[in-house]
């Protein structure tokens, strides 16, 4: 099957019904816009609440009630409905959100008694996502620093009681990596080290436009870290790092959605944090042929992604529980197989996708396809493939 961007949107709505979650899922062509001053019950508060709406707003699916600095002012691709359905949910009426004035940029929730998702609106028109703070016997952990909106440095020495902070990235991707200059240290694993270091003080002003506006999300320019050059710390497969007696995380190589992606293994608490390899928006990886950019883009191929997704299907009795970067968190771990049979069935017929979605580039520099196939019972695989 084919579609346009259009019918991605519908298949969106399909995949949502597979889900089974539909009776959650708000009908967007349906629900009746709460109208400016106007009460409705979203953890009591008010509509006035929502960033007021420009008549050309791109937004994807309701407007999610927020107390953060930063505001949306458009978003750049389709947001899968029952993520965002899910999203709502959780920012709307988990009890534990909680927003520190240390940092008004991000919601902090429990996602276990040592363990926090930091959730904050992305700087771009991509999806929102969530660090993950793990604290330790000893030493905390920070996976991931979003854009470094705010002081993220100052929110996990409130949430850890000031214990070492170990920061580590599982990808070089701007919501994961560009709040590093934050920290002196930063841990990857080795092939993910040269796309760090490319890293420079101009890296931020796709943010603006030529008058020096926010393009996609407004927030105080001055709140977003200044630039400076940090350690970068890269480690193999499979290093352990120690948070306190009887407390281990592994770094798991995970390359697929980048080239030097790594997943994080919280073996005490048994749940792998897959960063970005994992989404129930997209499950993203680069391509069947095409290689990725820099020194390691064979890493991104689907045979490497689905290789790796197979190592970790082989390690699920050491995890119970997924928590992905963006979107649902919290899954079980039974997906994984899932989504290694849709790698398999995408290997053995790339052909046999389930939608495509063409984006014009631009400059005129033509167009490009990348092709899903569903997972069963969670979300799809975006895939590049050169038929060339
Ligand atoms: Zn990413």
């Amino acid at each position: 099957m084919t579609t346009n961007r259009r019918s991605f949107l519908r298949n969106a709505g399909a995949g949502a019904a597979a889900l089974s979650l539909s009776s959650v899922l708000p009908s967007v062509a349906a629900a009746a816009e709460p109208q400016a001053g106007q009460a409705i019950n979203a953890g009591g508060r008010t509509a006035t609440n929502y960033l007021p709406l420009p008549a050309n707003h791109k937004r994807e699916g309701w407007p999610i009630a927020s107390e953060l600095k930063s505001k949306r002012i458009k978003y750049d691709t389709p947001q899968n409905q029952i993520s965002w359905a899910y999203m709502k949910e959780m920012r709307e009426n988990n009890k534990t959100r909680k927003i520190y004035p240390v940092n008004p940029y991000v919601e902090v929730y429990t996602l276990r008694e040592n363990a926090y998702e930091l959730f904050s609106e992305n700087c771009d028109g991509l999806g929102d996502f969530f660090m993950h703070l793990i604290v330790g016997p000893e030493k905390a952990m920070l996976i991931d620093c979003g854009y470094g909106l705010g002081d993220v440095k100052g929110l996990c020495d409130q949430l850890s009681g000031g214990k070492p902070l170990i920061v580590v990235n599982t990808h070089e991707h701007p919501d994961h990596a560009f709040g590093n200059c934050r920290f002196d240290k930063v841990y990857c694993h080795e092939y993910l080290a040269p796309y760090l270091a490319q890293q420079n003080a101009h890296m931020f002003d796709y943010l603006f436009d030529d008058y020096g506006d926010n393009i996609w999300l407004q927030f105080d320019k001055k709140d977003l870290p200044t630039f400076k050059k940090y350690e970068i710390a890269p480690v193999k497969d499979g290093a352990i790092f120690n948070l306190g007696p009887g407390y281990d995380i592994e770094l798991v190589f995970t390359g697929g959605h980048s080239a030097g992606h790594a997943g994080f293994l919280d073996k005490r608490n048994r749940i792998f944090y897959s960063g970005d390899n994992i989404c129930s928006d997209v499950s993203s990886c680069g391509s069947i042929n095409v290689p990725g950019r820099g020194p390691h883009g064979e890493q991104t191929e689907l045979k490497v992604y689905r290789d790796n997704m197979k190592r970790l299907v082989d390690r699920m009795d050491e995890y119970d529980y997924v928590c992905p970067n963006h979107f649902m968190t919290n899954l079980e771990n039974s997906l994984m197989t899932n989504i290694l049979e849709a790698c398999d069935a995408v290997l053995a017929n790339p052909e046999g996708y389930d939608y495509k979605v063409e984006k014009w580039n631009k400059g005129g520099a033509g167009s490009t396809i990348r092709y899903y196939k569903f997972i069963r019972g969670f979300s799809v695989i975006a895939y590049g493939y050169n038929k060339a």
